[in-house]
């Protein structure tokens, strides 16, 4: 029930013209479930061709025909969504609840995107002299080339995908090597909508190869990537080098701020429902948890109820909550992060170890008492652990909130109005999310500051980040 998975280029699925290929493995297992290709500079130089000749198609197809066509994609996305859920929960192991609501999501976005493509608009700026007319006019930046990561198939993938096409660029998509055949099930609905070739081409690979030849082409005027920090600096400075714009939606290390007037029972209950899904593998998991000490107890309590009471199993089990770490490697870095958390006095509350030997299953865990220094309060874990602290005082949670160079998401409880407007300011991050958890709709921004990055994937800024201004000044004849 695997598909096979190609390449895209030009208008055909292909496979990669070397040979090669990678195996795909089912993180439940552990065992190869299909194979992806990997492209050669060869396929690389055909899809920068495509990209080339796509934009010039796609640039003068009018932004209501682009509209029309993204809708009908939506909709073809909509339609398959059951389909392609059990693809991506075989691919990536998230329950197929998530997966599903990763898909319908995704078509949302497309939705957003394509109304955002009638609304690109420019100005006319008042002249000095009569007869004078000021035109700013907003153009597709030109080819862009993408890369996503596998903790969201489809969703990493169709921001940028769909800011891209709804502002007239091409695009080479870089997808993820382990989670391919959702991504291509992406492109497949916006073929099956009528896009036309070369607009869209999908590649696979050696990532470090790909984006250092893709990068410094002439061709791509901009890049996008979402993934760690560490890559994004090197691929921001490899674009720097060649002068191309640039969005990073990259790692973070969201503070979760309970206050002692706080709903502890909804805030322990929302929390952790985040901190688990698709096992902890979001870049805005809450991840360092800071309760007031007056509370600490009373949420430790709840949250590790919770946390015990989350069915783990294989994401296409109907009972399952939380599936299997995505990869061999997030296993061994969780381990790595409660081993060196317990060693410098953490407690575990619950959880705490990988689970049998088949897959890559790790325990909903819980530390207390972690110190500062431990890994997990300084790096971005990326996993089901949570480590809550307590706090005193209202100044010393937002010096510890702000403490680290990741600025990408943060959350707070209150029942203060005063609290929740002085946090929502103080907090260094791109996106603060107050007694409830909203962020990543298509209408919102999202984005972060500081080391997690720059440019928003969502909201009215969105598509900025695909266009470019082009001020035009003309004399009446
Ligand atoms: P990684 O840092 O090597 O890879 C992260 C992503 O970047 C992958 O999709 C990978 O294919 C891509 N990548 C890596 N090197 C690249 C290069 N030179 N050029 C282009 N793309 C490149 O490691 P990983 O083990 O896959 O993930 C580790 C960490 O990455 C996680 O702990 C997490 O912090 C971060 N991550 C963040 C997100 C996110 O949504 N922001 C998603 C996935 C991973």
């Amino acid at each position: 029930m695997y598909p096979e998975v190609l390449l895209h280029i030009d208008g055909a699925w292909v496979k990669g013209s070397g040979g090669a290929d990678l195996p795909v493995l089912n993180p439940a297992t552990g065992e190869p479930v299909g194979r992806v290709p990997v492209a050669t500079r060869d396929d690389l130089d055909r899809a920068l061709a495509a990209a080339a000749a796509g934009f010039e198609t796609w640039r003068k197809v009018s932004s209501f025909d682009r509209y029309k066509l993204m809708r009908k994609a939506a909709d073809i996305l909509r339609s398959r969504a059951d389909e392609i859920a059990r693809v991506m929960t075989t691919e990536q192991g998230k329950p197929l609840v998530e997966a599903k609501g990763e898909t319908l999501a995704g078509a949302d976005i497309i939705d957003w995107f394509a109304e955002e493509a009638r609304r690109a608009y420019g100005r006319v700026i008042p002249p000095r002299a009569e007869g004078v007319w000021q035109l700013v006019v907003k153009e597709p930046v030109g080819p862009v080339a993408a890369f996503t990561p596998w903790n969201f198939p489809i969703n990493q993938a169709v921001r940028k995908v769909s800011a891209a096409l709804a502002a007239g660029c091409s695009v080479i998509l870089k997808g993820p090597e382990e989670t391919p055949a959702s991504c291509a099930a992406l492109v497949q609905a916006y073929l099956d909508a009528g896009l036309p070739k070369g607009v869209v081409n999908l590649v696979f690979g050696v990532p470090a190869e790909i984006s250092e030849y893709l990068i410094p082409s002439p061709i791509i005027r901009k890049i996008s990537f979402t993934g760690s920090t560490a890559v994004g600096k090197h691929l921001a400075a490899l674009a720097g080098k060649h002068m191309k714009r640039v969005t990073m939606e990259l790692g973070g290390h969201a503070p979760a701020i309970v206050f002692e007037d706080a709903d502890v029972d909804l805030a322990a209950k929302i929390l952790s429902a985040n901190k688990f899904r698709n096992a902890g593998q979001v870049c805005v998991s809450p991840t360092r948890f800071l309760v007031h000490e007056s509370v600490y107890d009373a949420f430790v309590d709840k949250f590790v109820g919770f946390a015990k009471a989350v069915k783990v199993g294989n994401g296409l089990d109907k009972e399952t909550r939380m599936g299997p770490l995505a990869n061999a490697r997030r296993v061994d870095a969780i381990e790595g992060f409660v081993a060196d958390a317990v060693q410098r006095g953490a407690k575990v509350r619950t959880g705490g170890k990988r689970i049998g030997n088949k897959g890559f299953f790790f325990e909903p865990t819980v530390l207390t008492d972690v110190p500062r220094e431990a890994r997990i309060m300084n790096e971005e874990p990326f996993g089901p652990v949570a480590p809550i602290m307590p706090f005193r005082d209202y100044k010393s949670v937002v010096e510890e909130a702000n403490r680290l160079p990741y600025g990408l998401a943060a959350y707070a409880y209150t029942r203060s109005a005063k609290t929740a407007a002085a946090i929502g300011a103080d907090l260094e991050t791109g996106m603060v999310s107050i007694n409830h958890h909203g962020l990543a709709l298509p209408e919102v921004p999202f984005g972060g500051v500081k080391d997690s990055g720059y440019g928003s994937e969502g909201g009215a800024e969105a598509i900025e980040a695909y266009l470019v201004t082009k001020f035009v000044t003309q004399l009446g004849v």
